[in-house]
């Protein structure tokens, strides 16, 4: 049993243990922590999906342990619902969570009036209320504080349950804390997830084991999970879009479109490639060769943005023949900043002579050096010269759009990172790096969590190595760093 008593993926120490913050700090950038998928409203829960049934997990533990705010963090909400009060009564209250596309049903036990007399009793019949209701239960306890005579009382119910139980070993909000969760295995009811639900700590990888404790949810059916994967093909005007997705449907017979209602409404076209289905988003336009007169710009730049919401990866079309001008620049801004993976299509290669390959290669690098992550194919849309090798290119952009590392395997990469090229010296202090979680993937989403401010060039060193250890090839990676306010030096 490990002494951490974490999971592989409960971000191990990479600090050096000399963490001399109290347990109350603040994380600053708390508005950039993007691990919890949002799920609000239904619009993206899939047509249907209503009509299976959605797992429920239910989280038990007495007043106090966290219970509100862990839920926030699984439901994803910024309101807060937590009192400061200890055991405000509340009601039972059910909330939809997805996570990594599956949706279930969170049932949050609420607090209790604070009887000293009947809390007890209360609390296991709540936990045994809870086995009955749902497929798995959580149980938070408050790791600061120990496992309680109430929290006994819950394990004795919860030991008998024919539900899983995962227990989770709440406020362990720094390194020092690893300890107080692994003196948890004592309430008997299996390995303690440390989490702290204030700060999001561990939280992804509790919620994993939730998912693999809950039976078969169902997928969203709407969404990145399922269907073909989504391509955009973008480009200013005249770079060879029609023509593209002409050479790649040929025969148009082999095209499935989905006519929506209206003629305005988008149609995707439904295109084989390499043995696999692609959906080209909202190409109704480029297929009808629709031309407006005037104002041609504009709506190009509203069909790019439409087209990346609805879509996963971008193909960017540049024509090689021509140098590269400010509208293809700020294609590109439109899908960096959308988030999606981006592979560039330099078309028209039929044209190029070597000198112009030349000049292709200085004006890459003076105008699109900060895409020099997305995969890049010489192609010809008239010729269909390289048009083979889109598929792959794709393949390896969604591939690292998609891609996760374990919190585990991360943090100790990090050590080594960090301990061979520690941060600069600022005004004398040395910011020190605790750990760091992968909050969120499509695209790669990393928090650092850190003593202090990482300068620009530092953060830029780790995007790149990143980049080069774990390869993220045609997918935009994001990399936030929060740092922990330094306020109340040794509290506890
Ligand atoms: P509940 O009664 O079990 O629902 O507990 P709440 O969610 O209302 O939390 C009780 C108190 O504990 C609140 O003041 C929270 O801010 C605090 N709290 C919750 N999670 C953590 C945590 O991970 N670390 C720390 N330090 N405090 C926490
Ligand atoms: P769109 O406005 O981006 O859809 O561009 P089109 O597909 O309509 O192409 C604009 C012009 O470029 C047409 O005259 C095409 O024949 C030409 N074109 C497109 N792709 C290529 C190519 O690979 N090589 C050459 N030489 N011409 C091309």
């Amino acid at each position: 049993m490990s002494e951490s008593g974490g999971t592989d993926g409960a971000a191990p120490p990479v600090s050096d243990g000399t963490w001399t913050e109290g347990p109350d700090g603040t994380w600053t950038d708390e508005s950039e922590f993007t691990g919890w998928e949002e799920a609000d409203g239904d619009s993206d829960l899939g047509d249907g999906a209503d009509t299976v049934p959605v797992p429920t997990l239910a989280v038990v533990g007495r007043p106090n342990v966290g219970k509100s705010t862990l839920v926030n963090r699984i439901i994803g909400r910024r309101e807060a619902v937590v009192q400061d009060t200890p055991g405000v009564t509340r009601d039972r209250v059910s909330y939809d969570a997805l996570w990594r596309g599956r949706r279930f049903t969170v049932v949050d036990t609420g607090g209790w009036e604070p009887d000293a007399q009947g809390l007890q009793a209360e609390v296991a019949a709540q936990a045994d209320r809870a086995m009955r209701i749902s497929d798995a239960v959580m149980v938070v306890v408050d790791a600061s504080v120990g496992a309680t005579t109430t929290d006994e009382a819950i394990a004795k119910v919860l030991r008998r349950s024919k539900v899983p139980v995962i227990l989770v070993a709440n406020k362990v909000d720094d390194e020092r804390a690893m300890a107080d969760a692994a003196a948890l295995w004592s309430l008997g009811l299996g390995e303690p997830y440390p989490v702290s639900a204030l700060h999001g700590r561990g939280s992804g990888d509790v919620l994993d084991a939730v998912l693999d404790a809950l039976p078969a949810t169902p997928e969203q059916t709407f969404g990145p999970i399922s269907g073909p994967r989504r391509v955009a093909l973008l480009g200013k005007p005249n770079v060879g879009k029609s023509s593209l997705l002409n050479k790649l449907t040929g025969d148009t017979r082999s095209v499935v479109h989905h006519e929506a209602g209206t003629t305005t409404d988008p149609v995707d076209s439904l295109v084989e490639m390499d043995g696999q289905t692609w959906r080209f988003v909202d190409t109704a336009g480029l297929r009808r060769r629709v031309r407006t007169a005037s104002g041609t710009e504009f709506f190009a730049s509203l069909r790019t943005q439409a087209a990346l919401e609805a879509a996963e990866v971008a193909v960017v079309l540049i024509d090689s023949a021509e140098p590269i001008t400010e509208q293809d620049q700020r294609v590109i801004t439109f899908v960096i900043e959308s988030g999606r993976a981006l592979v560039i299509a330099m078309n028209k290669a039929d044209v190029v002579d070597a000198d112009r390959r030349i000049e292709i290669e200085r004006e890459m690098e003076r105008d699109l050096a900060r895409v020099t992550w997305a995969s890049r194919i010489n192609i010809s849309a008239t010729t269909g010269r390289g048009v083979l090798r889109l598929a792959p290119a794709l393949r390896t952009a969604l591939a690292s759009w998609d891609r996760r590392i374990p919190t585990g395997r991360l943090n100790s990469w990090l050590g080594e990172l960090l301990a061979a090229t520690p941060p600069p010296v600022r005004g004398g202090k040395q910011p020190r790096v605790l750990f760091a979680t992968q909050a969120a993937n499509r695209p790669p989403t990393f928090v650092l969590f850190t003593t202090g401010f990482l300068e620009a060039g530092y953060r830029r060193f780790i995007e790149r190595r990143l980049r080069e250890d774990f390869d993220f090839t045609g997918s935009p990676i994001r990399v936030n760093v929060r740092v922990r306010e330094k306020r109340d030096h040794r509290k506890r």
